[in-house]
């Protein structure tokens, strides 16, 4: 199934809102409290980044993505989209197809779900399929396994759209929004760089290389916001520094736009290749960048495993971007690519770690390596919003205040009998 250039993955954006007159009564609705990650899904679904998907998928679905990388419908799909919950929450609500349920997020009404299904799948399984291991020191198969036993297939419908906070307001575009954005720009050929970084001049190089690759007329960088382990750099950090980028003119003005993919990484490497890819084509990009090991962790995949995958996804619809590593090279006096440059013995490698020291320190790195603006945003984020660290602490885990909050919209009465 190929989709015509541009058009979202399955040919139609999903939206499910539900709209203000048609709210049931949510009084009678068993009710159940949703963690993070699911929330996050809930908006991916309802605002069309996981088009074509109108909810959590059933098992054909879970096994068909498992097995073939498809949706049973044959669209192209590689991480499973799960609804778990417990036998104790499936007994005391009283779960069953065909019945309603009202998902609280934050102590509100967030969204319903329709239970179409209600059914159970090998995590094993699962996991042998998505991550190609099943070794629980792999994030995604932990994750994986931390499912509870039973899963719900269902559509969803968002109870209102939430209120994204500062300082993400202006960088929250949903596909619809995006899209809009793009023809506004009149960008025809938009690259996507997936990041969760700070950006130092590697990453630079690896969008402008990617601009140059895809002939591209825009840049869209798509920072994942998901869950957070102490020692990453804070969401804040990640995002505002991207934006310096193109304030401090690095990236010329019409070409370069910053925004934010509410996901929580599964480290599925090429897998997960291919869900960024559906996800930024989706958000109307025609091309997305993939550097070594995209989405991958530890030793379980090889660097360019998320390259070799979309040779075997020709009705992918948008094109994958392949790069090489930039790094110093003396030789040639500043930032190389190992495709062109011929002083391999030389290149110095982007370290996370001495980047890391660099920022720790407080000293103001060489701007050959790293922005002295993006530099002055790490220091500025780290007093802003960091609790004087630019990394994930205890207590920015626990103090933060959260990158979206669910509407404290009053449910209006019902003004005739339906
Ligand atoms: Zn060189």
């Amino acid at each position: 199934m190929v989709d015509n250039a541009l058009s979202p993955h399955g040919g139609r954006l999903v939206e499910r809102f539900t709209a203000a007159e048609r709210v049931p009564d949510l009084t009678r609705l068993p009710a159940l409290p949703i963690r993070d990650q699911i929330a996050r899904e809930c908006l991916g679904i309802a605002y069309g980044f996981f088009s074509p998907l109108e909810g959590f998928l059933g098992q054909a679905d879970v096994r068909s993505v498992a097995e073939e990388m498809r949706l049973a419908n044959g669209y192209v799909w590689s991480i499973p989209i799960v609804f778990d919950l417990s036998q104790e929450e499936l007994q005391r609500l009283n779960i069953k197809e065909g019945k309603t349920l009202l998902l609280l997020y934050q102590g509100r009404p967030y969204a319903t779900l329709q239970v179409e299904e209600v059914f159970s799948y090998s995590k094993e399984s699962l996991a042998r399929s998505v991550y190609g291991t099943t070794d629980e020191k792999h994030p995604g198969v932990r994750r994986t396994y931390a499912y509870k036993d039973w899963f719900l297939g269902g559509k969803i419908s968002l109870l209102a759209p939430v209120a994204v906070n500062s300082p993400f307001r202006p960088f929250w575009y949903p596909p619809k929004e995006l899209r809009a954005e793009i023809a506004r720009r009149g960008w025809k050929r938009v690259v996507a760089h997936q990041t969760r970084n700070v950006p130092h001049t590697g990453h630079e190089w690896l969008m402008k290389g990617a601009y140059f690759a895809a002939n591209a007329d825009g840049i869209l960088v798509s920072a994942v916001i998901g869950e957070k382990r102490t020692g990453d750099y804070i969401d804040e950090a990640i995002v505002l520094t991207h934006d310096r980028l193109r304030q401090a003119g690095y990236f010329r003005e019409e070409i370069h736009l910053t925004s934010i993919l509410l996901w929580d990484m599964r480290y599925a490497g090429p897998r997960e290749a291919v869900f960024h890819a559906l996800v930024r084509k989706n958000l109307g990009c025609t091309h997305h960048m993939f550097g070594r090991d995209h989405a991958g962790v530890g030793t379980y995949y090889s660097p360019y495993a998320a390259h070799e995958v979309f040779a075997t996804l020709p009705d992918l619809g948008i094109q994958p971007v392949l790069a090489r590593e930039w790094y110093y090279c003396p030789a040639c006096g500043g930032i190389a690519s190992e495709e062109l440059c011929g002083h391999q013995e030389q290149a110095q490698q982007f370290s996370g770690t001495l980047i890391r020291g660099i920022l720790q320190d407080g000293v103001k790195p060489p701007r050959l390596i790293f922005r002295p603006e993006v530099f002055d945003v790490v220091m500025d984020c780290a007093e802003q919003y960091g609790f004087s660290s630019p990394f994930v602490s205890e207590r920015y885990l626990r103090d933060r205040s959260p990158v979206f909050s669910v509407a404290s919209r009053e449910v209006a009465p019902r003004t005739r009998a339906d």
